[in-house]
């Protein structure tokens, strides 16, 4: 693992409420726990992934937004994630609003993370960036600092109707911004294999995608949901739960990927 360089991955879907900060969560902690150092970095202002990994959000002295607006260095945000030795945070909250239109004004506003992850002195196997619902200069700010996408689906026939725009909005970073741009992977959430709509959603998602699809699904799991009130992932809340046995797999997949 020692000689193989950091890999930077976006959790990206533009549709809102899809699993995003569920699998984020859930996959850095499962990564971390098998020994791979994750750092995990929240660029929504929405702070779900930072509050479900027990980080108080209303205390914190640096988050996203001192990064990307202001000066502080990748180094000065990181914070320790309890009980995963592994895992570390920069966190997010509520001062990320603004942002978006802040970095507006600013010189080369796509690609400030980039450049503030070059400063980073602690080593890391895998970043891994939770993206908010929306294309703005968060978003694009991500993706250029990444190597690849990991892509939430939810089995719903409006997820159809979203990959275009998906789809398109990678292009556009690979073109402009970040030439090595790829998918990752894409990760079916929340499914539910009873249902026809579903399986001919998943049908459609594994034509267009082909083997990006992960084998790996999510079911819908209400102790997935319950655990981010705890401050805590899956793994440590309820190790036996459909849900963690469903990201384990989703993460064993993802690291059988990378050679
Ligand atoms: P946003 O676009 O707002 O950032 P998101 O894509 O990050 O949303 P999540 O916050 O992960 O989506 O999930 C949306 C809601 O669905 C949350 O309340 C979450 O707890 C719940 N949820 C996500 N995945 C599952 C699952 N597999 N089973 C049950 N509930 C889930
Ligand atoms: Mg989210």
């Amino acid at each position: 693992m020692k000689e193989q360089k950091m890999k930077v991955v976006s959790i990206f879907n533009q549709k809102g409420g899809v699993g995003k900060t569920t699998t984020n969560i859930n996959l850095a902690a499962f990564i971390a726990l098998k020994g791979h150092k994750v750092l995990v970095i929240d660029i929504d202002p929405q702070g779900n992934t930072s509050s479900g990994l027990g980080i108080e959000k209303e205390k914190l002295e640096y988050t996203t937004y001192e990064l990307l607006v202001g000066d502080a260095s990748i180094n000065e945000v990181i914070l320790p994630v309890e009980n995963i030795e592994y895992l570390k945070i920069v966190p997010a909250n509520m001062n990320l609003a603004g942002a978006d239109l802040e970095l507006s004004y600013m010189e080369h506003r796509e690609s400030i993370l980039k450049r503030k992850l070059e400063d980073l002195t602690e080593e890391f196997d895998y970043v891994i960036i939770d993206c908010p619902p929306s294309l703005g200069l968060l978003t694009i700010n991500a993706l250029t600092a990444s190597d690849t996408v990991l892509i939430p689906m939810q089995c719903e026939y409006y997820a159809l109707e979203g990959i275009s725009q998906l789809v398109k909005t990678i292009q556009k970073v690979k073109k402009g911004l970040n030439r090595n741009l790829e998918v990752e992977g894409v990760v079916l959430t929340m499914f539910d294999p009873r249902r026809n709509l579903q399986i001919q959603v998943a049908e459609e998602l594994k034509s267009y995608f082909g083997e990006l699809v992960y084998e790996s699904s999510i079911p819908r799991n209400v102790r997935l949901a319950e655990a981010p009130s705890y401050g805590v992932p899956i793994a440590l809340y309820d190790p036996k739960a459909k849900g963690a046995e469903a990201y384990e797999d989703l993460a064993d997949e993802f690291l059988r990927k990378q050679v």
